[in-house]
Formats: C-alpha cells, sequence, structure tokens
C-alpha cells in the first residue's frame, strides 16, 4: 500500500535575493516544510538566514523564485491572510515598546477585527501558555519585563492568531544561559502540544540539535544541506557541513 504524500506547510523554490546596493543574501534556496515539524536553519551571520525567513511572509521580495504556504503562492495572498497563517518573532522580538503587553499579544486578532472579548479571552490563553500571568503582566510595558518573559510575550503574540506556521528568528540569542534553557524546555512543550510547524533561525548547532526535527546548514547564500540531525552527522553533504558537526563534537 502507498501512502500519500503529506502537502507540505512551506515551500520555497529556488528563492534568490539580491538587494538595491548589490548584495546577493540569497543565491536561490529550495526547500519543503512538513506539517508539525521544527526546522532550524543554522548559519553564520550574514550567510542568509534572516533574509530567507523574511521571504516566508513577504517582508522581503525574492529577485526570484517562488514561496507557497499551503500550497499557495506567498506573492498573491493579502497580508491579513498572510498574517493569519504565519506567526513571526523577529530578531529582535519586535515587541512595540509603547504599548501594554495585552495590546502587543492582541495585535494580529485586532487587525483581524476579533471583539473585544474574543481577544482578551485569547490574550488570557496566550499569556498563560507561555508562562505569564494575565494580572501580573498584561498591563506592563515591554520595558518593564526580563528579556525572557519578553521573548515569552513575543510568542504569545506569534500565537496569538492560531497560525499553522511560526518563523522564529534567534529567538533565544539574547538571553543568558540559564533563561535560555528554561525557554528551550517551554519550546518543546509547546511543540508537543500544539504541534506548529515551525522555522527556526539559529546560530547555535547545539540549539538546533536540541530543538529541531530537521537542520538546515546555511552559508553564504545558500542551503548546503536540509536532513535530520543524524543525516547530517553521517553524511554531511558538504565539507562545511562535515566541519560545523565535528565542532559539535570538540
Ligand atoms: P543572517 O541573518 O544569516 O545574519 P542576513 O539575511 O541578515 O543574514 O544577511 C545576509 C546578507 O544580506 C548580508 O551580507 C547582509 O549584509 C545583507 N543584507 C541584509 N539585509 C540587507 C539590506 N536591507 N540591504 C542590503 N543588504 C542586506
Ligand atoms: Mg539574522
Amino acid at each position: 500500500m502507498s501512502i500519500a504524500p503529506i502537502a507540505p506547510i512551506l515551500e520555497a523554490v529556488g528563492v534568490a535575493k539580491t538587494y538595491g546596493d548589490g548584495t546577493t543574501a540569497l543565491g536561490g534556496v529550495s526547500l519543503a516544510v512538513h506539517p508539525g515539524e521544527t526546522v532550524a536553519l543554522v548559519g553564520e551571520s550574514g550567510s542568509g538566514k534572516t533574509t530567507l525567513l523574511r521571504t516566508f511572509n513577504r517582508m522581503v521580495e525574492p529577485s526570484a523564485g517562488d514561496v507557497r504556504v499551503e500550497g499557495q503562492p506567498v506573492a498573491g495572498l493579502d497580508p491579513f491572510a498572510l498574517r493569519r497563517r504565519i506567526g513571526y518573532v523577529p530578531q529582535d522580538g519586535g515587541l512595540i515598546p509603547h504599548w501594554r503587553i495585552e495590546k502587543n499579544v492582541e495585535l494580529v486578532p485586532r487587525l483581524l477585527g476579533w471583539d473585544r472579548d474574543r481577544r482578551r479571552a485569547r490574550t488570557r490563553e496566550m499569556l498563560e501558555l507561555v508562562g505569564l500571568d494575565l494580572q501580573a503582566h498584561a498591563s506592563r510595558y515591554p520595558g518593564e519585563l526580563s528579556g525572557g518573559q519578553r521573548q515569552r510575550v513575543a510568542f504569545a503574540r506569534a500565537l496569538a492568531a492560531d497560525p499553522p506556521l511560526i518563523l522564529l528568528d534567534e529567538p533565544f540569542g539574547a538571553l543568558d544561559a540559564l533563561t535560555r534553557l528554561e525557554l528551550h524546555r517551554q519550546f518543546l512543550d509547546l511543540k508537543k502540544a500544539l504541534g506548529k510547524t515551525t522555522v527556526l533561525v539559529t546560530h547555535d548547532l547545539a540549539e538546533a540539535f536540541r530543538l529541531a526535527d530537521r537542520i538546515g546548514v546555511m552559508r553564504a547564500g545558500r542551503l548546503l544541506q536540509l536532513g535530520t540531525p543524524d543525516e547530517l552527522a553521517k553524511r554531511p553533504a558538504d565539507p562545511y557541513v562535515e566541519a560545523l558537526l565535528e565542532m559539535r563534537r570538540v
């Protein structure tokens, strides 16, 4: 008996990006991300991770190639439809500093026109989900929270409209080691509970190994290899991947 292939949630086909100043950030990247999996994109600074992630939600228009979400080209989707489908945590968390936490979390539900009661119920649910208390935290400003708490709010905001796909750009990068471990644990709990499809950008290979089902290694605007940790370790497709995995052992 053959099993019907499961349609990917996200597909990139030959995605390239040359910025206005002539910098080629992406040299043609293709990948498919399947329902429920977490794919980590690993690579050194400047390898094109953020640019690639931002082509997925149209914050960057590719110079060539196509991105599809749930089978539909994102180029043809209106921004609201895209926001409903894709939760995004930008590299700096992206919270609006002069908005209280509650308003930050409600950003997308508000854009989608949810009424006040529904928004409030959802905000409470999301803050609880990420381990924050509505009473204690909802009316504070982002500057009145710790880095780890801000990151939790950024997650809550990304999840608020219940999108099938979440994009996370170095979400744990700016945190101390203990807070990072705590948030890793929470990430794995949420992954188990929600089963969201996630693309996670990180420069930290250990983090990728801990959190991802598959890892994509990027270098100079190219995706050198995308595979399970085991595949990368056993069958590195490129000397750079091999060297990177060697480094992990020492
Ligand atoms: P990473 O997230 O892996 O650090 P980026 O995607 O941010 O890498 O950047 C990839 C390359 O594109 C870098 O050389 C960077 O300087 C360049 N770049 C990123 N954004 C822009 C921009 N808006 N204009 C010009 N060059 C850019
Ligand atoms: Mg980046």
